[in-house]
């Protein structure tokens, strides 16, 4: 067996189980829920391949991902109706290109301003209300 690098993300362990559950395999990534759910719906679409920058793929590799982006966020439109979705790739800590999808609500948390990677006040739903998140984003996929 290749060693993989310690990365959450290529090693899908116990920190990466921690913070998100697996929706859905897509064309060149993995989507996840994010657990952190004080923005309903939002997720993450993870890159199959340990890469750090958008730049590091081919013209292939980086459709096929920005497909996966686009595609996930209409689901998550479709699914919840958010007024806009922000889109944040940072990686400063963990060098796996992954982006993440915020859905944002007129008049709700963080509107009009970037969103909280990790709010104070973490809304984590119960394995029931994460279930059913899931399901209404698979539906739209
Ligand atoms: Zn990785």
């Amino acid at each position: 067996m290749s060693e993989l690098p310690d990365c959450l993300y290529c090693r899908k362990d116990q920190r990466l189980h921690d913070l998100m559950l697996e929706i859905a395999p897509l064309g060149a990534s993995m989507l996840y829920l994010f657990k952190e759910q004080s923005h309903r719906g939002r997720c993450v679409v993870a890159y199959r391949g340990h890469v750090n920058e958008l730049f590091e793929l081919a013209d292939p590799e980086l459709t096929a991902f920005m497909r996966d982006v686009a595609r996930a966020a209409q689901a998550i439109k479709a699914a919840f109706k958010p007024n806009k979705i922000n889109y944040g790739a940072y990686s400063d800590k963990l060098p796996h290109l992954h982006m993440h999808l915020v859905p944002k609500y007129e008049g709700g948390v963080n509107w009009g301003a970037p969103f909280e990677m990790m709010p104070a006040n973490r809304k984590l739903p119960n394995e029931a209300e994460c279930t059913a998140l899931i399901a209404a984003i698979r539906a739209k996929l």
